[in-house]
């Protein structure tokens, strides 16, 4: 049975392209990048057209490119980081309640370190309320955390009035991107982004590997102490053939955007559209106009996701549940609740996130096989 593949916002497939462009560095490309003979600078001059590639695509300066080991890292490092270096100006963290455990968690460490946060509420499609966001802001406030575009239900945030927002205040603003690259275009310069995470196999490039932009300027410290890596912000010996396939991952993702978009975007309200109109009971989850390209996330009620799930998976196809079966009770996911959305329907939540490789035909292979497996539930 072949796979077919409706789960690309948990990971993607690495591109061949890329692979090929990283696979001289597993082997006789070994070298140190910190090695002055030849074999270490071609890693250093690897690493180098790499962080170029990267600052290219979002904008920034090839100085403001840290390498990471995955998106997690580069939340960590650029949540902790700032909160740490800029405590003599206050402790006090703004971040929304839907936002990756990355933030999440890292957030509630830094609440054990004397910091206080804000988790912001969301409206019903998942969106921040900018006039919340203005009054929660104070004099110790250092950081505003937001996600550009959610994982689960895909709702894009106003990144731009945001940003705005902290300038105004004084307060740095860093964006978890990890979602959004390789899928929207983004400018740290037009958007006023601080500081900004991504994360390699969300965009077709290898896993464990991630990159944190930080603008120049922004007071920063390191996480990990060690050698003097990466501007002496993260140490470690530096991942060369997941920095270079991160490189060609976003080159390749950025040239293509248009077309991907409007690709995914296609067969995205392709599905949402004959779903909504095949069962009048099932509710898209998020904002239909402010969502990433790829992204469906819909609720049956009274169903069981996981159940649905896996009865998909029976059939090849992966897609993702809204709720986690913890202790043999469903918990809806801390999006779906923070979105209100009722228990009945929360546990029947499914998401399908779309990529490169999958057609129409595909699609409609999903929509039947829904169609079966909730003919023999109900
Ligand atoms: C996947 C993801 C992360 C974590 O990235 P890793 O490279 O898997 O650590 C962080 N934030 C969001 C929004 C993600 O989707």
């Amino acid at each position: 049975m072949s796979i077919i593949y409706f789960d690309h916002a948990a990971t993607t497939p690495l591109k061949e392209e890329v692979l090929k462009e990283m696979l001289p560095y597993f082997s006789e490309n070994y070298g140190n990048a910190s090695s002055a003979y030849s074999i270490g600078r071609r890693s250093r001059k690897a690493i180098d057209s790499a962080r170029q590639k990267t600052a290219k695509a979002i904008n920034s300066k090839e100085n403001e490119i840290y390498f990471t080991s995955c998106g997690s890292e580069s939340d960590n490092l650029a949540i902790k980081g700032v909160a740490r270096a800029n405590k003599s100006k206050g402790n006090h963290i703004i971040t929304s309640k839907i936002e990756h455990p990355a933030v999440l968690n890292t957030c509630k460490t830094l609440e054990k370190e004397g910091f206080e946060i804000t988790y912001l509420n969301v409206d019903n499609n998942g969106f921040v309320d900018l006039e919340e966001l203005k009054k929660t802001i104070r004099n110790e406030t250092v950081l505003i955390s937001i996600m550009y575009a959610n994982n689960e239900i895909g709702t894009i945030q106003p990144i731009k009035e945001i940003a705005q927002i902290a300038k105004e205040t004084n307060v740095i603003f860093h964006t978890d991107c990890v979602q959004a690259i390789g899928n929207i275009k983004i400018n740290v310069e037009e958007l006023g982004i601080d500081l900004l995470s991504m994360s390699a196999h969300k965009f077709y490039g290898p896993k464990g590997v991630g990159a944190l932009y930080v603008r120049e300027g922004v007071n920063f410290q390191k996480i990990q102490d060690g050698g003097h890596q990466e501007m002496n912000k993260r140490a470690g010996t530096e991942n060369v053939p997941g920095i270079v396939g991160l490189g060609k991952a976003i080159e390749i993702a950025n040239a293509n955007l248009e077309n991907y978009n409007s690709k995914l975007i296609k067969l995205r309200n392709y599905f949402i559209r004959e779903i909504t109109s095949r069962y009048e009971n099932v509710k898209i989850n998020g904002d239909l106009k402010k969502r990433l390209p790829g992204n469906i996330n819909f609720s049956f009620p009274n169903l069981d996701g996981e159940e649905i799930l896996l009865k998909l998976d029976s059939l090849g196809i992966c897609a993702s549940a809204g709720s986690a079966c913890s202790s043999g009770s469903l918990e809806p996911s801390h999006v779906l609740r923070a979105i209100g959305l009722d228990r009945n329907y929360a546990n029947g939540s499914l998401r399908i996130t779309l990529g490169e490789q999958n057609s129409i035909e595909e699609v409609r292979f999903l929509l039947e096989c829904i169609k079966s497996i909730i003919a023999i539930d109900n």
